[in-house]
């Protein structure tokens, strides 16, 4: 049997992914295109199990590819929601500070949300200000971020899949695992459980697996994705009216994630989390979930011992949360104090890539590896999702040789 061969392969069909085939068959239309998913669906991990919000810019480091592309991405996410009806509400969120401490932290946020050029952001000065937009929250300072915004994000993903496949003639299978990579003479050849595909270029978008696709063509690959997972309480439907938008807590600028918070979700309902708790398995949306293979590959990273010394007692934290719905609300009436244990129903989880590399530092920012004809988007955590369109548009701009546009 003749072997397919391919202008591009990509690998993972979730926001990162479908934004990259999209963006190279818009851009080329003549280009052999396939995409490769091992799920029987788009978005069934990362893209399709988070918080549904289309995040501003304000946390991220300025000039970071974060704060670069979290901009870039936000103007065109919003652009390609309105062009294809995919729901979505710019319904502002408050970061609020409970403590003095949080102040000075809240201030720093601030500033790097005016050096990130966010415009309109508006200090809350007291808790009167506060409830103003929230009348349920407590705080003694907040800041406002109007263009913080909530959207459907697997309607997005399907619908970047309608337009490669239909519109633009891509193709894509679904059901395939990647299992092997071998590259020689200019060509790819990839390797799934049930076929082998050749072609010039290959774009590894793998989520929770990245490292261990970018292990199949990377001698030393310094990073290991560390998965931690993010668990959700929905509001129960009579106490929805506590929260009118977005609330969040004042982030812990050591630890990569926000901090469990209030969001109102464009399906509706209003969710409170994610907390982040390691997790013994990378697709492992329960608590009890265990995989042999990925806890062994944690444990045996000299990173993840120096993140269990770093973060120990912050883990401990999250994970007594995760056991304890007391706890968990506990941490949630600092921001909204009628909050009661018998409000919260069980909702859903999400389990983030995490990259940490060898001497324990979680990786902040995007990370994208290029050599020859392969691309590993390594890291792509937060606000990956809003940011996408920008990541996939900045990969095409790198493999069709144009500047690039964004990183
Ligand atoms: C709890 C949580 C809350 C979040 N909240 C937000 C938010 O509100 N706003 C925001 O902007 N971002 C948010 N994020 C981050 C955002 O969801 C991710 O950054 C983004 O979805 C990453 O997309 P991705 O395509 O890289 O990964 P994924 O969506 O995980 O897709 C990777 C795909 O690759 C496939 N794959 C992996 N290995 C193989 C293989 N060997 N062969 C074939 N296919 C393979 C997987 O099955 C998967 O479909 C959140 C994340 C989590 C977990």
């Amino acid at each position: 049997m003749s072997l397919k061969k391919y202008d591009t392969i990509v690998i993972g069909a979730g926001l990162v992914g479908l934004s990259v085939v999209y963006h190279l068959k818009r851009k080329n239309p003549d280009s052999k295109v396939l995409l490769i998913e091992k799920e029987d669906r788009v978005a069934k991990h990362q893209s399709g199990n988070n918080s549904g919000v289309i995040h501003s810019g304000i946390y991220y480091a300025p000039g970071s590819l974060k704060a670069k592309n979290c901009i870039a991405g936000y103007s065109s996410l919003l652009a390609f929601a309105e062009e294809h009806n995919i729901p979505y509400e710019l319904c502002g969120k408050i970061i609020v500070a409970t403590t003095p401490a949080e102040v000075v932290k809240l201030k720093e946020i601030h500033n790097r949300g005016i050096q990130n050029g966010l415009q309109n952001l508006r200090e809350l000065r007291s808790l009167e200000e506060i409830q103003e937009l929230e009348p349920h929250c407590t705080g003694i300072r907040g800041i406002h971020v109007p263009q913080t915004g909530i959207i459907d994000f697997p309607k997005m993903a399907e619908t970047l899949l309608d337009l490669y496949q239909n519109q633009y003639g891509g193709e894509a299978v679904f059901g395939e695992k990647v299992i092997n990579i071998h590259s020689q003479n200019n060509t790819v050849h990839v390797e799934t459980d049930k076929h082998m595909y050749a072609a010039d270029h290959l774009v590894s978008c793998a989520g929770l697996f990245s490292d261990r696709v970018a292990n199949m063509t990377e001698k030393e690959n310094d990073l290991r994705i560390i998965p931690f997972r993010g668990e959700y309480y929905k509001l129960s439907k009579e106490k929805e009216h506590l929260v009118k938008a977005l609330i969040y807590p004042v982030p812990d600028p050591s630890f990569p994630f926000l901090g469990v918070h209030f969001t109102r979700m464009i399906r509706g309902g209003v969710e409170a989390g994610p907390n982040a708790v390691l997790a013994f398995k990378r697709e492992g949306y329960k608590f009890q979930d265990f995989n042999l293979k990925d806890t062994k590959e944690t444990l045996s990273w000299p990173g993840f011992w120096k993140i269990v010394a770093k973060y120990g007692q912050t883990g401990m934290g999250e994970m007594y949360r995760s056991l304890s719905k007391a706890a968990f609300t506990k941490a949630l009436k600092k921001l909204v104090p009628e909050v009661q244990e018998s409000d919260l129903v069980p909702g859903g989880a999400g389990v983030r890539a995490q990259a940490c590399d060898r001497n324990g530092k979680l990786i902040d920012d995007f990370n994208i590896l290029k050599s020859a004809n392969i691309i590993h988007v390594r890291n792509a955590p937060s606000p990956a999702a809003t940011s996408s369109l920008a990541i996939g548009n900045h990969i095409v701009n790198e493999l069709l040789g144009e500047k690039a546009a964004v990183i």
